[in-house]
C-alpha cells in the first residue's frame, strides 16, 4: 500500500484516485481553497490537518501548478514532494518557464518580460505586433491574457495590464509573439526518478476561446520524434519525476513549446481508454518509485471536454466506443464538468462517431465537435 497526498482536490486528484485503487495506492487530497484534507472522490472532509496528512503520506504530489509557495516549501521539507517545488513553481510562472526552455535549448515564441510601462514599449519593439500578453502568475484556460493586434489599442491594453500588475505581489506580464500556427499538439509523458521516460502518442488539440475542447491521439512519427527530444530536454533540466505535459504550436512541421504543465494534463485524458496504461496511473507509478507502465496507443481516441453542462443525452452511453467521465462538480458556464472519450478501431470510424455525437450535443458546450461537421 502506498499513500499519496495530492495538493489540489479537483478532477485530476479524483482521476488519480480511480487509477491508483487497483495498485493499492490510496489518495487523499489537500483542498488549497479551504485548507482541508478531503477524500478525492466524495470530497468528504477527512479531519486531519495538513501536517498530519504530510506525516501519514509516503509521497506528496500536486494536481496543479498554482499551489501557494509556502505550502510547496513546507511539503518539500518532508522529502516526499515529487515533482519538486522548483518544477511545480516553474510550471506556474511563465518567466521561469521561458528561462528553462531557453536553458534547455528548446524553441518557443520570442518574448519580453513586462513590469513597467517602459518594458511594455520595449516589448512592442522587441516582439512586434501582433502580440499575446500573458500574466506571469495564475493564468489558466486562456484567462489572464490580452491580444495586441494594432498599435492603436496599446494604451487601452496597457491600462488593463497595469491593473493586473498591481493585483498580485511579484506579478509581471510576459509578452510573446503571436504564432500563426497550423495546429496545436501536446506531448504527455512520465519520467521516473532515475530519468527513464515513458511517452504517449502526441495529441492534437483544438481550443475554443482559450479552453481545450477536443483532443485526439495523433500518429505522426516525425513530429513525435521532435516532441520527444524536446520533452527529454525539459524533463531532464527540471530533474522531473512524474507526468509532465508540453503544449506545442506546430508551424509547418516545426514545433515551438507554448507551455509546460508539471502534472497530468487535460490533453492526456484520452489515455484512460486509448493507451495501455493511463497518464494518472503512470504519474502515480513514477512518484511512488514503481516501474512505469506501457504507454502504447491501443486505438485512435478523442477526448471531448464537457463545458458548462451537467447532463448528456442517454444515447451517448448507447454509442459504441464512448466513455463518459463526470467530475461531480457544480455547474457553471464554461466550466470543465467532465469529458467523453471516443475510441474506434481506425480514424475513419472515430470521426464518424464524433460526427454522430455532434448531431445530438449542443454547440455551446461542444464547440470543436461542431466545427468538425461544419467543414
Ligand atoms: P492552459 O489551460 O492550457 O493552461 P493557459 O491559460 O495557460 O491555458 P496558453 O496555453 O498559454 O494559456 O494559451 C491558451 C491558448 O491561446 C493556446 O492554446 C493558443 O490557442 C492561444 N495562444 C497562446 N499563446 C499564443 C501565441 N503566442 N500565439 C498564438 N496563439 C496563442
Ligand atoms: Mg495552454
Amino acid at each position: 500500500m502506498h499513500h499519496v497526498l495530492v495538493l489540489g482536490a479537483g478532477q485530476l486528484a479524483q482521476m488519480m484516485s480511480l487509477a491508483g485503487a487497483p495498485l493499492n495506492i490510496k489518495i487523499s487530497a489537500f483542498d488549497v481553497v479551504t485548507n482541508q484534507i478531503v477524500h478525492p472522490l466524495t470530497q468528504e472532509i477527512l479531519g486531519t490537518g495538513l501536517d498530519t496528512a504530510i506525516a501519514q503520506a509516503d509521497v506528496i504530489t500536486a494536481e496543479f501548478e498554482h499551489i501557494p509557495h509556502d505550502i510547496l516549501y513546507h511539503c518539500e521539507k518532508s522529502g516526499k514532494l515529487r515533482p519538486g517545488a522548483q518544477a511545480i513553481k516553474t510550471g506556474g510562472d511563465r518567466r521561469l518557464e521561458k528561462k528553462i526552455l531557453d536553458e534547455s535549448g528548446v524553441e518557443s515564441a520570442k518574448y519580453y518580460v513586462i513590469e513597467t510601462k517602459d518594458d511594455f514599449e520595449k516589448a512592442i519593439q522587441h516582439v512586434g505586433i501582433p502580440m499575446v500578453l500573458k500574466t506571469a502568475l495564475g493564468g489558466y484556460d486562456g484567462k489572464g491574457q490580452w491580444r495586441l493586434h494594432t498599435k492603436a489599442d496599446a494604451d487601452a491594453i496597457w491600462q488593463e495590464i497595469q491593473t493586473s500588475l498591481e493585483s498580485t505581489q511579484n506579478q509581471a506580464v510576459v509578452a510573446e509573439a503571436f504564432i500563426p500556427f497550423d495546429r496545436e499538439v501536446s506531448l504527455v509523458g512520465a519520467r521516473d526518478q532515475s530519468g527513464k521516460t515513458a511517452i504517449y502518442s502526441l495529441s492534437e488539440n483544438i481550443h475554443t476561446n482559450g479552453v481545450l475542447s477536443l483532443s485526439t491521439s495523433l500518429h505522426d512519427p516525425e513530429l513525435q520524434n521532435q516532441a520527444h527530444t524536446m520533452f527529454k530536454a525539459v524533463a531532464d533540466a527540471l530533474n522531473y519525476t512524474g507526468v509532465l505535459a508540453l503544449e506545442f504550436f506546430d508551424v509547418s512541421g516545426n514545433l515551438l513549446v507554448n507551455e509546460i504543465a508539471p502534472r497530468v494534463h487535460n490533453s492526456g485524458h484520452w489515455t484512460q481508454e486509448g493507451a495501455e496504461t493511463c497518464q494518472f496511473e503512470n504519474h502515480l507509478r513514477a512518484v511512488c518509485g514503481l516501474p512505469l507502465g506501457c504507454t502504447k496507443l491501443l486505438r485512435p481516441t478523442s477526448m471531448i471536454n464537457i463545458l458548462g453542462e451537467n447532463t448528456l443525452p442517454e444515447a451517448i452511453l448507447d454509442t459504441d466506443g464512448c466513455h463518459v467521465h463526470w467530475y461531480g462538480k457544480e455547474k457553471r458556464p464554461g466550466r470543465k464538468m467532465g469529458h467523453i472519450n471516443v475510441c474506434a478501431e481506425n480514424d475513419e470510424k472515430r470521426l464518424k462517431t464524433l460526427c454522430s455525437l455532434a448531431q445530438i450535443l449542443d454547440k455551446k458546450s461542444f464547440p470543436a465537435l461542431h466545427k468538425l461537421i461544419e467543414i
